[in-house]
C-alpha cells in the first residue's frame, strides 16, 4: 500500500419521536406531501421553536452507546444557508457544544475475506438537528415536500480513523445495528432514516491526513464502501501522476460505479454560525440523565459475545440471532423455557438455535412477519421450547417436529396437544417396532433375500447400506413416520443377523 488512507462518516439518523424536532407535527414517512406542516416548521417569520424532549433523549441514549460524555450545558446554533428545501434559510442545529461529545466504538468483525476488522473508531460528537424538506425533480418542474423539514436529525460524526470502504461498510451496520436495538431509528436506509456522508482523503505514511474529499447522502452500506473504494483508488492515481486532490464535494453515482464532482465545499465560517436565540440552553438534570441511562439496553455487539460464552454458540449464529433485538429476545425466552422443561441451558440452546436460524426464519419470511412482530408469531418462545424438549428427550421424531411446528402456525396449538391428537408422540419400544420390522421383511421378501446373500461380502458394502437404509425407511413408513430410526435399524440388523444363522 503505497498511501495512507483516512476515512471519516458524518451519520445522520431520523429520531422515532412522534413529533417534529421544534413543532408539534407528526413526523412521519410516506404521508401525503405537505399534510405535517405548520407555521414553525414551514419557517413563518415570528414563529418561536420549542425543543422536544424526547428528542434530546434519544439522542442521548446514542451518545451514550458510543461512549460519548453529555455535557452540562449543551444549546443549538443557527446554520446559515439558503436552499429551497429549508425555508427559514437557517437550520438549528449544534455546533459549540453539542449533545454528545468525545465518544468510540469498537469495531469488530469479519472481512469479506478471511481477515479481520478490530479497531477503536473515536466518535467526535453526536449532535441534534432538524431536517430539511424534500426536493423531488419531475422533468422540467421540481416539486417540494415539506413533511420531513424539521424532522428530528441526529448526526453521528466519527474521526477519520477508518481506512477502507469496508471498515466504513462494517461501522455503519453496526451502528444501524444499534440504533435499532435501542428503537430510536428503523434505520431504513432506502427511505432515508439513516444515510451517511463519507469524508476521506489519502496521503503518503507518516504525512497525516489529506486533502479530503466529501461523498455525499449515500442511502446504502454498500454505497459507502463502493463509493470510498472508488474515492481512494482515484485520489491514488491523482498523487501518483503528481497532482492534487480537490477539496470538494462530490456525488456517489450508482448507475455508473463513480463518483462526480458536485461543489467545492464551504468552509465552516460560512455558515456563521451563532447561537439560536429562541431555544434555552439545555442543562440535563439528574432525572433527565437517569432516564436515559434507564432507556439504554445491551447493545447488539455485547450481547453476541455473551451469547457466544452463555450459550456456546459459533461467531456466526450468534451474530445472525443478535442481528435483530427482537430475534435475540426470542432466543433467550425460548431458551429459558426450554431449561424448566429440564433441558441443560447449552443443549437447549443449540436446539433453539438451528430451530431459529433455520425454520422459524423460513416460516416468519413465509408469513411475512418481521422480527419486530414476532409477538404475533403463533409459534412463542414456549411453543418452540416445548418443541426442543421433545425432541431432545426423544418422544418426536425430527421430521414430525417439523410437521408438528407447521401445525403450530396454522391450528394456533400447543406441540405438545398436536402431538397426543395425531398420535405422533415416537414408538421407542423395541417390541413393538420389531414387530413392524417383520412385517416389512415378510413384504420385501426380494430385498431381505439378497441381503442375506451379499452378509459378509465386503466387496459389496455399499449395496448393503442401500438395502439396509431402504428396509428401514418402510420400518418408519410403516409406524407412520413414529419410530425411532436409531432403535429402527438396530431391529432391522437384528432380524437379518437372526435369519442368516
Ligand atoms: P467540515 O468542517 O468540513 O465538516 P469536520 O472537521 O467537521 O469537517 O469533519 C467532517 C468529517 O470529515 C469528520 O467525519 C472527519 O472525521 C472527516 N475528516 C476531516 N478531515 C479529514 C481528512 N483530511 N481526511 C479524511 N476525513 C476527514
Ligand atoms: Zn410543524
Ligand atoms: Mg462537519
Amino acid at each position: 500500500m503505497k498511501y495512507q488512507s483516512f476515512i471519516g462518516l458524518e451519520v445522520h439518523i431520523h429520531l422515532l419521536t412522534k413529533t417534529k424536532v421544534f413543532c408539534g407535527c407528526r413526523s412521519a414517512f410516506g404521508d401525503e406531501p405537505n399534510t405535517n406542516v405548520c407555521p414553525v416548521c414551514l419557517g413563518y417569520p415570528g414563529v418561536l421553536p420549542t425543543l422536544n424532549l424526547e428528542a434530546l433523549r434519544m439522542g442521548c441514549m446514542v451518545a451514550r452507546s458510543l461512549n460519548c460524555t453529555i455535557p452540562g450545558r449543551t444549546w443549538f446554533e443557527r446554520k446559515q444557508y439558503f436552499y429551497p428545501d429549508m425555508t427559514k434559510n437557517y437550520q438549528i442545529s449544534q455546533f459549540a457544544s453539542p449533545l454528545g461529545q468525545r465518544g468510540y466504538v469498537e469495531l469488530e468483525g469479519r472481512t469479506s475475506g478471511a481477515g479481520r476488522i478490530k479497531k477503536r473508531v473515536r466518535i467526535k460528537e453526536c449532535h441534534l438537528e432538524e431536517d430539511a424538506g424534500k426536493m423531488i425533480h419531475t422533468g422540467t418542474v421540481s416539486l417540494l415536500d415539506y413533511n420531513r423539514a424539521g424532522v428530528s436529525l441526529l448526526e453521528i460524526v466519527t474521526e477519520p480513523d477508518m481506512e477502507s470502504g469496508e471498515e466504513a461498510e462494517l461501522f455503519i451496520q453496526r451502528l444501524r445495528r444499534t440504533v435499532r436495538y435501542l428503537g430510536v431509528c428503523d434505520g431504513n436506509m432506502e427511505e432515508g432514516s439513516l444515510r451517511a456522508d463519507a469524508n476521506v482523503s489519502i496521503n503518503l505514511p507518516g504525512r497525516g491526513l489529506g486533502k479530503k474529499v466529501e461523498i455525499k447522502n449515500l442511502n446504502s452500506s454498500r454505497f459507502v464502501r463502493l463509493g470510498l473504494d472508488y474515492e481512494i483508488k482515484r485520489q491514488g492515481e491523482i498523487l501518483d501522476q503528481g497532482g492534487t486532490v480537490v477539496q470538494e464535494t462530490r456525488l456517489w453515482n450508482e448507475n455508473r460505479d463513480e463518483t462526480t464532482a458536485m461543489r467545492q465545499k464551504e468552509n465552516a465560517q460560512d455558515y456563521r454560525y451563532f447561537p439560536e436565540p429562541d431555544l434555552p440552553v439545555f442543562c440535563p438534570d439528574e432525572a433527565f440523565l437517569k432516564s436515559v441511562e434507564d432507556a439504554l439496553t445491551e447493545l447488539p455487539q455485547t450481547r453476541m459475545g455473551r451469547f457466544m460464552d452463555e450459550y456456546a454458540l459459533g461467531e456466526d449464529p450468534a451474530e445472525l440471532i443478535c442481528d435483530e433485538k427482537q430475534g435475540a429476545d426470542y432466543f433467550e425466552a425460548a431458551v429459558r423455557e426450554a431449561e424448566k422443561l429440564g433441558l441443560e441451558k447449552k443443549d437447549a440452546a443449540l436446539s433453539i438455535a438451528k430451530w431459529f436460524l433455520s425454520d422459524i426464519k423460513h416460516i416468519l419470511n413465509r408469513e411475512g412477519i418481521a422480527l419486530q412482530d414476532i409477538a404475533r408469531f403463533k409459534a412463542g418462545p414456549g411453543r418452540l421450547a416445548s418443541l426442543a424438549a421433545m425432541l431432545a428427550q426423544g418422544r418426536l421424531s425430527g421430521k414430525l417436529a417439523k410437521q408438528t411446528l407447521e401445525l403450530v402456525i396454522s391450528e394456533d396449538r400447543d406441540p405438545e396437544a398436536i402431538v397426543r391428537a395425531n398420535n405422533w408422540e415416537q414408538l421407542t419400544d423395541p417390541e413393538q417396532i420389531a414387530r413392524a420390522a417383520r412385517g416389512v421383511f415378510a413384504a420385501e421378501e426380494k430385498t431381505a433375500d439378497e441381503l442375506r446373500l451379499i452378509a459378509g461380502d465386503s466387496a459389496k458394502e455399499k449395496r448393503r447400506r442401500t438395502l439396509t437404509a431402504y428396509l428401514v425407511g418402510k420400518v418408519l413408513a410403516a409406524t407412520g413416520g413414529r419410530a425411532d430410526p436409531k432403535i429402527a435399524g438396530e431391529q432391522v440388523e437384528a432380524l437379518l443377523k437372526a435369519s442368516l444363522v
